[in-house]
């Protein structure tokens, strides 16, 4: 059996989370401003201000359609390749879904991995190259592992959350391959990726989300 979201389920995961990410400003902003150029923060927090004034109309429809909807609403609202990459990434988890009501255990693995592999082919990068990847990877390897190995939704979503924000953890040690870091001598060596950390507090929220739910 396990966990069933449905599309309003969802889009109440998508108000926790604008929250998480709204009351991080400072700290993301900071973050960026070490390695970047300080507007990371302010894009995703707009793409997600945006989807909780829409939420109304998108927990109205199938999971797939809603996912559709967010990819789009956050492809055209949220600047810079961030947007890209998230818009990209829900519509391939929309088509990996494509007819279902809800997201069970399997389904949102298969949302996960569909996220992944969009954000790997669209971004042109690897885990290891200081990103959102580097949060989202090792939570996608858990939660597969914790399928296989018939983990409970509890323990799952434990260990789901814990990968993510220890992936995002490493990002600090890692060389940056990919955006504004690497024009720095030591390629942002000794700072957290702002990309991978509000990765891992949506990662991290749905995981909570889930695990209140059961
Ligand atoms: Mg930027």
């Amino acid at each position: 059996m396990g966990f069933q979201l449905t599309a309003s389920d969802y889009m109440e995961y998508i108000e926790r989370a604008y929250q998480k990410i709204h009351e991080n400003q400072d700290y993301v902003t900071q973050l960026d401003l070490a390695t970047g150029d300080g507007d990371h923060w302010s894009n995703i927090n707009m793409g997600f201000e945006k989807l909780v004034q829409e939420a109304n109309r998108l927990k109205t429809l199938s999971i797939s359609e809603e996912l559709k909807e967010i990819g789009k609403i956050m492809m055209s609202v949220i600047g810079g390749s961030s947007g890209v990459l998230y818009g990209s990434a829900y519509l391939a988890a929309a088509k990996t879904v494509s007819g279902k009501e809800t997201l069970g255990r399997k389904e949102l693995l298969d949302v996960l991995e569909a996220m992944l592999e969009a954000i790997i082919s669209r971004g042109q990068a690897q885990e290891g190259f200081k990103t959102m990847i580097d949060s989202l990877a090792p939570a996608v390897r858990e939660y597969k592992e914790c399928l296989e190995k018939n983990v409970n939704d509890q323990e799952l979503c434990a260990r789901v959350e814990k990968a993510a924000k220890d992936g995002a953890e490493n990002t600090k040690n890692m060389e940056a391959v990919r955006g504004r870091a690497t024009y720095q001598a030591n390629k942002g060596v000794g700072h957290l990726d702002p990309g991978a950390i509000t990765m891992s507090y949506q990662i991290c929220t749905l995981m909570d989300y889930i695990a209140q739910k059961l």
